[in-house]
């Protein structure tokens, strides 16, 4: 039997799509920039599934991708070659109660806002947010190991995780689901966080969920440089420690563009830069007022002008995209080393290239966009992280490796380091099937 006709046989006819119309909106990536063309989408409805999916794959070598909400900005889950199958975990989304009550139990295909529903419903946090959460999976935050605004207090989806069920390579399921405290052997539950669909097949999480946290209040500030972006991070840990949940930037280029595309008005004079600082305190509005001195503020308390604030800063991947095809570089500094990464990639780019900036600062995360390059850029991808690298910096903060900086691996990780990798892959797919092109150079 053919891999097709063995895939219908387990899914059903309707979930084998080959149809070059539907196929389309999985055979790219969100910013644009890349996209190809697959065997076919296959859309299994259980775990059981799953397996049986990646069973006949293992059998027939038949390459595959792994797909959950497809909004990566790395190309990771975009097909990369006419006979790679696109697996897609688009129809497993339940969430339920661990039996305890105390965490969830997420199917891979469950997006962000489902979980944050159904921990508001419990009473709770999960506390891992950002501006794609109405599409981001569970199985897809994992693969990256997403972050986002709040991981500056929480940590990222590491940090929320509390037990894994995965399909190998081979079609074998496998899991390690019971919230106990437990050290018997390898974690290696948590070598699945950030494999980007390289090691195996999420299918189910067990996440933590946290009580929620204090009255919350978000201040965004107008800056004349970046620097007292970074004074400011400093200022906040002192008076503010604890009470800080996130401290995001963006640029003037990244205010007008947004300012177009949502019709708004900015909510402060205009400024170079402006950070967005949300807290949560016994008495919020009192912390930042003593954090933030006499800066050009705007503060919001109640959830819905606290999202008002917030959507300056979460419709940005939104603007640049309207404006261009971006060249995406998600990277990380320590904090006083960015206003000169700032000044050098600037110094890399010709004219008619623009740079627009945003990221999570209290991270030292900085999200670098160019528009105005050829779709290929020249060089310019190596220039720009070969000098992230000269400032001791990482090459990926939390969009991950993907298809866009494999070849650039060598700059974050030592040669042993990628050795490492190589033996964890080969262990665990030897045969190449799962995101084959991915990750590693
Ligand atoms: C507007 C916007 C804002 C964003 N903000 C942030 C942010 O603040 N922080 C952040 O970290 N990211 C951010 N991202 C990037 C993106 O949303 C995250 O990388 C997210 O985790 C991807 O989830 P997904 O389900 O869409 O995965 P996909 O894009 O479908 O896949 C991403 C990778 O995960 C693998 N994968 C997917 N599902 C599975 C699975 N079940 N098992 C194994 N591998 C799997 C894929 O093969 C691929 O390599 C943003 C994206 C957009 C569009």
């Amino acid at each position: 039997m053919s891999i097709l006709a063995e895939l219908r046989a387990i899914v059903g006819d309707g979930h084998v799509v080959g149809d070059p119309d539907v196929r389309a909106s999985y055979e790219h990536d969100i910013t644009g920039r890349f996209a190809g063309s697959a065997l076919a989408v296959v859309r299994p409805g259980s775990v059981d599934e799953v397996a049986a999916v990646v069973g006949a794959c293992a059998r027939l070598n038949q390459r595959l991708v792994v797909r959950g909400g497809g909004t990566g900005l790395v190309g990771g889950a975009v097909p990369l070659a006419a006979d790679e199958l696109v697996l897609s975990l688009e129809r497993l989304t339940d969430v339920a109660d661990s039996s305890d009550g105390g965490d969830l139990i997420a199917q891979a295909g469950a997006t962000l806002e489902q979980l944050h529903r159904a921990a508001t419903a419990r009473g709770a946090m999960f506390a891992l947010d950002f501006a794609a959460r109405g599409a981001a999976t569970v199985g897809g935050m994992l693969a990256t190991n997403a972050a986002g605004a709040l991981a500056l207090r929480y940590g990222p989806m590491r940090a929320q995780l509390a037990g894994i069920e995965v399909v190998l390579a081979s079609g074998e399921r496998v899991e390690r689901m019971s919230g106990l405290k437990d050290t018997a052997g390898y974690d290696w539950p948590r070598l699945l966080v950030g494999s980007e669909g390289t090691l195996g097949v999420i299918t189910r999480a067990r996440l933590k969920l946290r009580p929620p946290p204090g009255p919350r209040a978000v201040a965004l500030v107008g800056l004349d440089a970046i620097e007292d972006g970074v004074r400011l991070v400093r200022d906040l840990q002192r008076p503010a420690a604890g009470a800080v949940e996130a401290i995001d930037v963006f640029d003037a280029r990244s205010m007008e563009l947004v300012c177009m595309r949502r019709r708004l008005t900015p909510p402060v004079a205009a400024h170079p830069w402006y950070v967005v600082v949300q807290v949560a305190a016994d008495d919020p509005t009192g912390v930042l007022a003593q954090a933030l001195g006499d800066r050009d503020v705007a503060v919001a308390e109640d959830t819905a002008r606290r999202e008002a604030l917030w959507e300056y800063r979460d419709a940005i991947n939104e603007a640049i995209g309207a404006a261009g095809v971006p060249h995406k570089f998600d990277v990380s500094v320590a904090l006083a080393q960015i206003a000169s990464l700032l000044s050098a990639v600037r110094g890399e780019l010709s004219s008619g290239a623009e740079l627009i900036t945003f990221g999570h600062l209290g991270d030292g995360n900085l999200h670098l966009n160019v528009l105005g390059l050829e779709p290929e850029g020249g060089r310019i991808d190596a220039l720009i992280l070969e000098r992230v690298a000269a400032h001791g910096g990482s090459i990926s903060a939390e969009h991950g490796i993907g298809v866009a900086k494999r070849e650039f691996l060598h700059l974050t990780r030592s040669s042993q380091d990628i050795r490492v990798m190589r033996a964890l892959k080969a262990a665990l797919d030897p045969d190449d099937l799962l995101g084959r092109g991915r990750v590693l150079p």
